[in-house]
């Protein structure tokens, strides 16, 4: 089922997720639920906020994109991560290093806006599977960047927020007034 994507002002957006403490058929039907949703909208992700269920709970469907590329390790080694696309990620931890990548990001949250928004190439990711396994990966590019984007959606935070400064000033005064600033 596709579910609406909340927008703008939206409280669930600033809603921190509560963690996930079962995985059950309401759980599963939540995230099939965003997984179609998100291919409809032909996003990359989408965080349970972005459906109204502030939850600890994401979404991705990053391709390879030659001008934009991803990498996943597991255990050290080089994993296919296409291949384990569409991936959920529930109660994830995340620590970023690597150098600041500066590069444009989207939301389907702010339909038809875009900004620049500095991050870290990479990301380890440590979090629960829809099986209720325990999975620890790392990741950069794109995927680390998306990771990064929805892991901020189940905090409560919007890439706005974290817009470059120039890019900021470019927003219309409604979006400019949704901004707060992280701290
Ligand atoms: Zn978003």
């Amino acid at each position: 089922m596709i579910l609406e994507i909340t927008t703008f002002d939206h409280p669930a957006l600033r809603t921190p997720g509560a963690r996930v403490e079962r995985i059950d058929d309401s759980l599963r039907k939540l995230a099939a639920d965003m997984i179609e949703t998100m291919r409809a909208a032909e996003g990359l992700g989408l965080a349970a906020q972005q459906v109204g269920m502030p939850l600890q709970l994401f979404v991705l469907d990053v391709p390879q994109l030659k001008k934009r590329p991803s990498a996943m390790r597991i255990a050290g080694k080089r994993a296919d991560f296409e291949a384990l696309m569409p991936l959920v990620l529930i109660n994830a931890k995340v620590e970023t290093f690597g150098r600041v990548h500066t590069e444009s990001e989207g939301c389907l949250s702010f339909p038809e806006l875009s900004a620049n928004v500095s991050r870290l190439l990479s990301v380890r990711v440590h979090a629960l599977t829809l099986e209720g396994s325990s999975v620890e990966f790392e990741a950069d590019g794109l995927l680390a960047r998306a990771i990064q984007h929805e892991l901020d959606h189940t905090l409560g935070i919007l890439y706005i927020d974290r817009a470059v400064p120039e890019d900021r000033m470019d927003f219309s005064s409604d979006i400019q007034r949704l901004i707060r600033p992280v701290s």
